[in-house]
């Protein structure tokens, strides 16, 4: 692993590097263009985006109505998956479908209007609980962040992408000097990627910290298929991963876990006496109104983050619009750009 970014100024510097930064150290390679990542702790161990597990489930919400942004991101990671793939990289998703469960009669009746699939309680494995029956999105899937953030890395870096990892952005002056943990980096365009992490000292938009936890549990349940939803869960290598809470305190406490373990019991019952071997917990920058932010905060220096609950699932397209403006150098003044 390199720590000393060195040698010819690149064009583009981004900083930061979980999935937002990732993506676009990727896109930019891919293009061919002179990129350098510079990142504080170490790819995929590091921030929102060390998450274990994730999904990509475009029906979220209440509602469960896919936005044009969720379908846009999703398609885009079918995309990537299969390119990956052809560069013999392993990304670690996996295109099983995702399951959401109502809670209530009520909740069934408003997703009856969905166009997705329609599931009676008689059509939902008995591995789950759910009385109202659900929706099932045959398209949708999910990820191992830390194998994704690797593939991203490896295909970038085949592309003369120089990633470097232990290194902190600390400073920034006008004309893009950068002063870092291991000396000073220049570049022609700056890109700040750097999630909820506080940065005290560059002028970057305001986003509100959401904190949220998985825990992985070791059962003997076998789940066909992820669900999403306010709690959200999936298996692999014989562990059970249920993540969700939305609290505004940034530590979790004891009950914040015992919590989310009840609430994960209600969808799969057999969670009741299940033993907890991880804790993760994190923090999702989110915007006011929710939208992602890829905003130029400067000519030539750019924010893009507050991916709030979707960073997998939208980064990789949004990764492939900001590109588009990077090179062409026009701005993105309306959401609607966003799609
Ligand atoms: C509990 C929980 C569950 C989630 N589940 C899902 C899910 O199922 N599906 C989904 O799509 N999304 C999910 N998310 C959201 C997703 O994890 C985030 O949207 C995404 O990881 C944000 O990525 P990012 O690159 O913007 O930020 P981060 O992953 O936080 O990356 C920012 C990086 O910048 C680095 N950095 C910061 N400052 C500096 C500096 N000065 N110099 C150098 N480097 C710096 C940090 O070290 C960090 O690695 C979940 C989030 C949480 C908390």
């Amino acid at each position: 692993m390199t720590s000393k970014p060195a040698g010819k100024r690149p064009r583009y510097l981004i900083v930061g590097g979980g999935i937002a930064g990732c993506s676009l150290a990727y896109v930019l390679g891919q293009a061919g263009l002179e990129v350098r990542l510079i990142e504080a702790g170490e790819i995929g161990k590091t921030g929102a985006s060390s998450v274990p597990m994730a999904l990509m489930n475009p029906h979220r919400g209440r509602m469960a109505r896919a936005s044009e942004l969720d379908l846009a991101g999703l398609h885009a990671m079918q995309e990537l998956d299969q390119d990956l793939r052809a560069q013999g990289l392993d990304a670690g998703i996996h295109w099983t479908g995702v399951l959401r469960i109502a809670s209530n009669e009520k909740q069934r009746k408003k997703w009856a209007k969905l166009t997705v699939q329609q599931l009676e309680p008689s059509e939902i494995s008995s591995a789950y609980h759910a009385p109202f029956g659900g929706i099932f999105s045959a398209e949708a899937g999910w990820l191992e962040p830390d194998k994704l953030l690797r593939a991203l890395k490896q295909a970038a870096e085949a592309k003369g992408v120089q990633f470097f990892e232990n290194v902190r952005v600390q400073t920034l002056e006008t004309g893009f000097k950068l002063e870092t943990t291991a000396g000073i980096e220049e570049a022609d365009k700056v890109i700040f990627c750097t999630g909820a992490s506080e940065n005290r000292g560059f002028d970057l938009p305001e986003f509100e910290p959401m904190a949220g936890d998985v825990i992985a549990l070791e059962a003997n349940i076998t789940m066909p298929y992820p669900i999403a939803g306010a709690i959200y869960g999936m298996q692999n290598k014989g562990l059970i991963y249920m993540g969700g809470n939305h609290r505004e305190r940034l530590e979790p406490e004891a009950e914040d876990i015992e919590r989310l373990k009840e609430s994960s019991s209600w969808f799969l019952k057999d969670l009741k006496d299940s033993a907890i071997t991880q804790v993760w917990s994190g923090i999702r920058a989110k915007s006011a109104d929710n939208k992602p932010l890829l905003t130029e905060l400067h000519p030539n220096l750019w924010f893009f983050g507050a991916l709030g609950g979707r960073g997998f699932l939208c980064s990789y397209h949004l990764a492939n619009v900001l590109a588009k403006k990077l090179v062409t150098g026009e701005l993105i003044t309306e959401s609607e750009d966003l799609v």
